[in-house]
């Protein structure tokens, strides 16, 4: 029997016009829960049709809105993160259920929407123009203008916190915004919608759900010139592409990640072991872009290493992610956790050494549901699948390296450029070594943490654009130069 504990079911629905809604196509998609398999509710599956009036009413609303002081924006921004505050419990378990992610962490996400809503709420000042001055008769003058409508496209791990923290900038810029969750899962999305219906102006925010069909349609829709996403690299692509079809657009991208964490020979092993493991975000099953997922280790400190960190792995809680000691909760699909399974055969197969997981966990509770133990795999070299694809799952893959220009040669030799990490108690290796990694985000020392203004994006295909901090303000205006002669 099933012990692990769910959610009652829910019917989500779409914000359009500021009315909560459901798809001109009368369908749903059903949402069910990766660590119980329960049915724990429905969203509608939106059409073009539903993005046609979502677009037309966000273009309508959005003048009035631009035309709004910055202190009133940011005033209704600030509401919205109250309301959300006082939706903690009820948004918490939706998000909980849905993605099979543990309690504890998804506290962190919950937390940063209302912090990310006020932090841009505040930077709203910020807004400012540049006075350039060419000669005794002349001023020139930049004003920084919204796009109108913004079309934001979001990945299934971090539902809401993705959701809020794409609103929060383009709105307190003037724009209005659509927003599309995955389909995978829509809930928390939707209990947005509900609150923001009661906070903000309608057609200021609209929240379409759907799939593919529902996300092409914003990215082809000619009165969206600016978009935003995060998901897949294959995605990302196709958006570009398509975006591209219809007319030039400004599209920042969030892509996914194969991340590198570099062990010099002098770092300290067992805090090296520790970052290693939190480092690939088993508290969401790994599947995280930021995940270093590629543990690069010095052959002199090699057995060492992946002895303690195959320790710490193998001591990792999995289990009901409705539990606050819960370290680890289930995949979120049963078609991810396949893929999982492939990845393993795949590793063994090639001459990896699989040392801790690789396998579904038995016993009470996990009967039901997605669930894969933290895997980790040894031996692992550069060429292999597993060390150059991203799995976005529990698998951390250990290499060996025993000379500097060949580690960083081989953490470069991927597609992908999120994060790294570079451990080691000479400064000058860590920042020479920083320097030369094609990664957007480089912890020295440390791993996994990020500040709310420091910029996040990545090189090559893991991305363009960066979002936090006042670049991402920016991104969601365009320049106006004027220039004056007196
Ligand atoms: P995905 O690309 O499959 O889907 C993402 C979103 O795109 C979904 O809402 C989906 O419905 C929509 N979509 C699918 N096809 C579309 C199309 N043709 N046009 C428009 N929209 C379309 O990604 P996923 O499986 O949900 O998420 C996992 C991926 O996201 C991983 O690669 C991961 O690394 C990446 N990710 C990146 C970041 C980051 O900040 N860089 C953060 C989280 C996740």
């Amino acid at each position: 029997m099933n012990q692990f504990k769910t959610i009652p079911a829910a019917t989500g629905r779409m914000l359009i016009e500021g009315q909560l809604s459901e798809s001109l196509g009368g369908k749903w998609i059903t949402c069910i829960s990766p660590s119980t398999g329960a049915d724990i509710g429905k969203v509608p599956d939106g059409t073009t049709g539903d993005v046609e009036r979502a677009v037309s009413a966000a273009q309508s609303a959005q003048t009035n809105w631009a035309a709004l002081s910055v202190a009133q924006r940011a005033h209704y921004l600030l509401k919205l993160a109250d309301a959300l505050a006082a939706s903690t419990d009820e948004l918490l378990a939706i998000e909980v259920a849905s993605t099979g992610n543990s309690i504890t962490g998804m506290k962190g996400d919950i937390s940063s929407c209302i912090e990310r809503l006020r932090y841009f709420a505040g930077l709203g000042y910020e807004l400012q123009g540049n006075t350039i001055p060419e000669s005794s008769n002349k001023l020139n003058l930049t004003l920084r203008e919204p796009y109108g409508v913004v079309g934001r496209i979001v990945a299934f791990n971090h539902p809401l916190a993705m959701a809020v923290h794409g609103i929060a900038s383009p709105l307190v810029a003037g724009n209005t915004v659509i927003l599309k969750p995955s389909e995978q899962c829509p809930l928390s999305a939707t209990l947005l919608g509900e609150i923001a219906s009661k906070v903000l102006p309608a057609g200021v925010l609209s929240i379409v759900t759907g799939g593919a069909e529902v996300g092409n349609a914003i990215v082809r829709h000619p009165q969206v010139k600016r978009l935003s996403f995060v998901g897949s690299v294959r995605t990302g692509l196709a958006i570009q592409r398509a975006a591209a079809e219809v007319a030039v657009k400004s599209i920042s991208l969030e892509l996914g990640g194969k991340n590198p964490f570099i062990v010099f020979p002098d770092a300290p092993i067992e805090q090296v072991a520790k970052a290693a493991v939190l480092g690939m975000n088993f508290i969401w099953q790994g599947q995280s872009c930021s995940s270093t997922s590629r543990l690069f280790v010095h052959d002199s400190i090699y057995d060492e290493v992946v002895q303690h960190v195959t320790e710490h792995v193998r001591a990792i809680r999995i289990g009901d992610p409705f539990e606050d000691d819960t370290q680890m909760g289930a995949i979120v699909s049963q078609a991810h956790l396949a893929s999982i399974e492939n990845y393993v055969r795949i590793g063994q197969d090639e001459g990896a050494r699989l040392v801790a997981g690789g396998k579904r966990p038995t016993g009470t509770g996990f009967e039901k549901g997605n669930w894969f133990e933290p895997t980790v795999f040894s031996e692992v070299r550069q060429d292999m699948r597993v060390a150059r694809e991203e799995i976005f799952g529990p698998i951390l893959s250990i290499l060996r390296w025993s000379d500097t220009d060949e580690v960083i040669d081989m953490a470069n030799s991927v597609e992908y450029g999120l994060t790294a990490a570079v451990w080691t108690s000479d400064i000058t290796k860590a920042i020479t070594t920083a320097k030369r990694l094609q990664s957007g985000y480089i912890w020295i020392n440390g791993v996994n943490t990020h500040v709310r203004s420091v910029p996040f994006g990545g090189y090559k295909n893991s991305g363009t654009g960066r979002e936090r901090g006042i670049e991402e303000l920016y991104s969601y205006t365009e320049e106006k130069s004027i220039q004056i002669t007196l």
